[in-house]
C-alpha cells in the first residue's frame, strides 16, 4: 500500500511494523509519538515501563489504538522477544542503563544490561533476516585526543583534536579502575558485534550514536517521579535544582564541555533513518548539534535565566556550588572533556540538521518541567516541613 509518503530518493514508503525495545522511555516516548501521528508505521513498544508512553496507549479510541500495542517484558529473560522481533520489518533497541550515576556505582548492571541483554535482539535480527537500529552513544569516543596535548598546546584548538568523526576518531577510554567507562565499553563491544554481523553475515544494521539528547520527559525529578536519592541527567539534576530553588551543583568545577540537541530535531533524523534503509543501512551516525556547545557552568546559568524567565521566580544570589565528583557520583568517576559531533557523514546520507539553538530548546524544556512538576514539588516541600 502507497502511503503518500516518499523516501528521499523519491520511492514511495511502505507502511511498516516496527519493534521498539525501551519504547517507554525518553527517547522512545518521542519517537513513539513521532511515528504515531505522522507516519502509518505500526509500533510494537516493549519496555518493562509504560509511564511516558501512556498518553499514547489511552484512550482505546484515539486514531492510532490499532498501530500501538504495548508488550510489557524485560528482554533479559523473556521468550516472547524473538516472536517479536520476526513479526516485525524492523527492530529499534533502545534498551539501557544509561545514567552516568549507574555506571561506576551499578557496573555490572551497566555492563549486562548494554552488552549481554542487547546480544539477543542482534541474534535474532541476524538469524531473521531483520533490520536493526541500534542505540550507541557519543560516549564511545570517550575522551578527546587534545584533552592529552599540553595545556598550552596551539594544537588544543585545533579541530583535528577534538571533533568526533565516525570514521576515524578512535575511542579512548580511561583506566579499568575508572567504571565510568564501563558503559561506553559495553556500548563500544556491541556496536563492534553489530558491524561485525553486517559484515560476516549481511545483517542490515544502523547504529545511531546520540550526543546529550534533551528535551520533555527525560529521566525523573529525585522524589517525584523517581528514587529522592536518584542521580539523573544533567538536564533533571539542574531542573530538580530549580524547581526547589536550590543551588545547581557543579561537578568538578563544570569545566566539562557537551553539545545539546532538542530532542524533536533529533528524532527527525531517525526517522530519516528509519524510512530511508538504503542510505542508513551500514552506517554509523552521529546525532547532535555541533552549535550548541557550552561548558556545563555555562548550561548551568543558561538553565538559570531561562528558568527564572519562564517561572516568574527571581533566581538565587549565588545560584551554582561547586562539588567533587567523588562527593557527587562515588570514586571510580571520569569524565568526558567535550563532545562536538562531525556531521559530514549524517549530512552526506540523510541531508539532515539540527534545528533548535540551547536557549529555545532549554525554553520550551523548562516550561513543560515547571508546568508538570512545580506543585508536586511545592506539595512535597511543603509536607516535608511539616513533618
Ligand atoms: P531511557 O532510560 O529513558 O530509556 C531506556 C528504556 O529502556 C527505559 O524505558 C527502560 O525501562 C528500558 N529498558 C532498559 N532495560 C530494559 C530491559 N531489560 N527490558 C525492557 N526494557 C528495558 O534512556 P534514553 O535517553 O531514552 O536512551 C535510549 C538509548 O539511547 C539508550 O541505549 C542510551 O544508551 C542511548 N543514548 C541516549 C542519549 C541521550 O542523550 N538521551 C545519549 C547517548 C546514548
Ligand atoms: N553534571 C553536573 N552537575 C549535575 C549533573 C551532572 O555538573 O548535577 C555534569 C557531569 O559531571 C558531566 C555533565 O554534567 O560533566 C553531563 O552529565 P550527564 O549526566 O548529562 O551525562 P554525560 O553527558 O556525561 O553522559
Amino acid at each position: 500500500m502507497a502511503t503518500g509518503r516518499v523516501d528521499l530518493d523519491g520511492n514511495p514508503i511502505k507502511p511498516m511494523t516496527i519493534c521498539m525495545i525501551g519504547a517507554g522511555g525518553f527517547i522512545g516516548s518521542h519517537l513513539c509519538e513521532k511515528l504515531l501521528t505522522e507516519t502509518p508505521h505500526k509500533v510494537l513498544a516493549v519496555d518493562v515501563y509504560n509511564d511516558k508512553i501512556k498518553h499514547l496507549l489511552e484512550p482505546s479510541t484515539a486514531e492510532w489504538a490499532d498501530r500501538i500495542q504495548f508488550h510489557r517484558l524485560n528482554i533479559k529473560n523473556d521468550s516472547r522477544l524473538e516472536g517479536l522481533i520476526r513479526m516485525a520489518d524492523l527492530t529499534i533497541n533502545l534498551a539501557a542503563i544509561c545514567t552516568p550515576a549507574d555506571y561506576n556505582t551499578r557496573p555490572l548492571d551497566t555492563i549486562y544490561s548494554n552488552f549481554i541483554d542487547a546480544l539477543p535482539v542482534v541474534k535474532y535480527c541476524s538469524e531473521n533476516n531483520k533490520r536493526l537500529i541500534h542505540f550507541s552513544t557519543c560516549e564511545v569516543y570517550g575522551k578527546t585526543i587534545g584533552c592529552f596535548l599540553p595545556k598550552d598546546s596551539p594544537l588544543r584548538q585545533d579541530p583535528e583534536y577534538y571533533v568526533l568523526k565516525e570514521d576515524t576518531s578512535p575511542c579512548i577510554f580511561g583506566p579499568i579502575d575508572k567504571q565510568r567507562w564501563s558503559y561506553a565499553c559495553a556500548k563500544q563491544l556491541i556496536e563492534r558485534l553489530v558491524y561485525a554481523e553486517g559484515a560476516e553475515n549481511g545483517l542490515e544494521f544502523t547504529i545511531v550514536r546520540p550526543f546529550n539528547w534533551i528535551g520533555p520527559r527525560m529521566d525523573f525529578i529525585p522524589g517525584i517521579d523517581g528514587p529522592s536519592e536518584g542521580v539523573p541527567r544533567v538536564l533533571a539534576c539542574f531542573s530538580n535544582n530549580l524547581l526547589r530553588g536550590e543551588p545547581l551543583k557543579l561537578v568538578d568545577g563544570g569545566e566539562s564541555q557537551r553539545t545539546f540537541v532538542y530532542i524533536k530535531d533529533a528524532i527527525e533524523a531517525v526517522l530519516l533513518m528509519i524510512e530511508n534503509p538504503a542510505r542508513a543501512n551500514g552506517h554509523i551516525f552521529n546525532v547532535g548539534n555541533p552549535d550548541n556547545e557550552v561548558t556545563v557552568r555555562q548550561l548551568a546559568e543558561m538553565m538559570t535565566k531561562v528558568y527564572s524567565k519562564v517561572s516568574g521566580e527571581p533566581s538565587l544570589d549565588s545560584p551554582t556550588i561547586d562539588v567533587s565528583s567523588k562527593e557527587f557520583y562515588g570514586e571510580g568517576y571520569d569524565d568526558s572533556d567535550k563532545r562536538i559531533p562531525d556531521m559530514t557523514i549524517i549530512n552526506r546520507q540523510l541531508g539532515w540538521n539540527p534545528k533548535t539553538s540551547l536557549w529555545d530548546l532549554l525554553e520550551s524544556t523548562l516550561t513543560y518541567q515547571h508546568r508538570t512538576y512545580a506543585e508536586a514539588v511545592k506539595k512535597a516541600t511543603s509536607q516535608a516541613a511539616a513533618n
